[in-house]
C-alpha cells in the first residue's frame, strides 16, 4: 500500500472522501457522523426508526454538514444489499470509508439463551459487518483517499472480557475483533485498510440496560474513574480514516480509561 504523501493538513483531513456509517442517528454512531463530516467527508448513515434519523439530519443540515439518511436493520441481508444501492446511488459509485457501528447489547445468562437470540445477536453484530464489507469492497478497492479506503469496526471491550450475562454480546464482538485482523492481512493487496476500536462504557442509551450498581462497580474498576464520551470513540475511528493512519492495519484499538491494563 502507498504511503499517504502529501502536506500535514492533507493527512489531517478527510476533505472529498465519502463514508457510510450504520447506526448513526444516535450514541456512538451519530458522533462518528458529525465528527467524520466536520473533516470534510460525505457521510449517508442509517438506522431502524426513520423519525430519529430524520431529526439527525435535520440538526446535522443545520450544522452545514452534509449528510444523508436511509432506513436499513443491518440484521436483515436485503436490507443490507439495500443500503449498498442507496450508497452507491448517493457517492455515484464510490466510496472511501465503512464505519460498522452498529450494534446490540443482549443481557441473559448463557443458559438460558434459544438459538433465535443466538442468530438475531450475531446477525446484528457480526455477520451484517461481515457482509457489509463484502459488499463495499468493490468500492473500496477503488478509493481516492490518500492511504487507501478504510473499514473500523466498533467492538467493545467486552471482546476480551467475560462479563456475566453477556456471553452472546461478547463472543459477537471478539469475533470482530478476529474479523479486522482476517480481512486487514486479505485486503492490504488491494489497499484497503481495517481496523477496529474496542470501547469500554460510554455515555449512550445502551448504558440505559446496565444496573446502577453494575456501572458503579465497572466505573470503580477503571483507572480514569469515568465513563468516556462519545466524542471520545468518534476522535479515534476519524484518525484511523485518514491518511495520517495510512501505516495502521489490523489493530483493536481499547478505548477504554485504561479499563483493560488496570489490576
Ligand atoms: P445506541 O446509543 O443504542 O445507538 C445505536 C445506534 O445503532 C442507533 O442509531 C440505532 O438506531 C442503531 N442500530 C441498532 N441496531 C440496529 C440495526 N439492527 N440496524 C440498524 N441500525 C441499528 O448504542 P451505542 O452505545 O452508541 O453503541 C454503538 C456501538 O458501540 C455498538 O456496536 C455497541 O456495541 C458499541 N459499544 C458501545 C459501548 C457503550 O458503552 N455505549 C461500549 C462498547 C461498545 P435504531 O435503534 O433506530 O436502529
Amino acid at each position: 500500500m502507498a504511503a499517504a504523501s502529501g502536506s500535514r493538513q492533507e493527512r489531517w483531513s478527510l476533505a472529498g472522501a465519502t463514508a457510510l456509517v450504520t447506526g448513526g442517528s444516535k450514541g456512538i454512531g451519530h458522533a462518528i457522523v458529525e465528527e467524520l463530516a466536520g473533516l470534510g467527508a460525505r457521510v449517508h448513515t442509517c438506522a431502524r426508526n426513520a423519525a430519529e434519523l430524520e431529526e439527525s439530519r435535520r440538526q446535522w443540515a443545520e450544522k452545514g454538514l452534509v449528510v444523508t439518511v436511509s432506513v436499513c436493520d443491518v440484521s436483515v441481508p436485503a436490507d443490507r444489499e439495500k443500503l449498498m444501492d442507496t450508497v452507491k446511488a448517493t457517492f455515484a459509485g464510490t466510496l472511501d470509508i465503512l464505519v460498522n457501528n452498529a450494534g446490540q447489547a443482549f443481557l441473559k445468562p448463557a443458559a438460558e439463551c434459544t438459538a433465535e437470540d443466538y442468530s438475531h445477536v450475531m446477525a446484528t453484530n457480526l455477520e451484517s459487518s461481515f457482509h457489509l464489507c463484502q459488499l463495499v469492497h468493490p468500492l473500496l478497492v477503488r478509493a481516492s483517499i490518500a492511504g487507501g479506503g478504510s473499514v473500523v469496526h466498533v467492538s467493545s471491550i467486552a471482546s476480551y472480557l467475560g462479563y456475566p450475562g453477556l456471553v452472546l454480546y461478547c463472543i459477537s464482538k471478539a469475533a470482530m475483533n478476529q474479523l479486522t485482523r482476517s480481512l486487514a492481512a486479505e485486503w492490504s493487496q488491494d489497499k484497503i485498510r481495517v481496523n477496529c476500536v474496542a470501547p469500554g462504557a460510554v455515555t449512550t442509551d445502551i448504558l440505559k440496560q446496565v444496573e446502577p450498581e453494575f456501572l458503579e462497580q465497572e466505573i470503580s474498576r477503571i483507572p480514569m474513574q469515568r465513563c468516556g464520551e462519545v466524542e471520545e470513540v468518534a476522535s479515534v475511528v476519524s484518525f484511523l480514516c485518514m491518511p495520517a493512519s495510512s501505516y495502521v492495519t489490523g489493530q483493536v484499538i481499547r478505548i477504554d480509561g485504561g479499563r483493560t491494563i488496570s489490576a
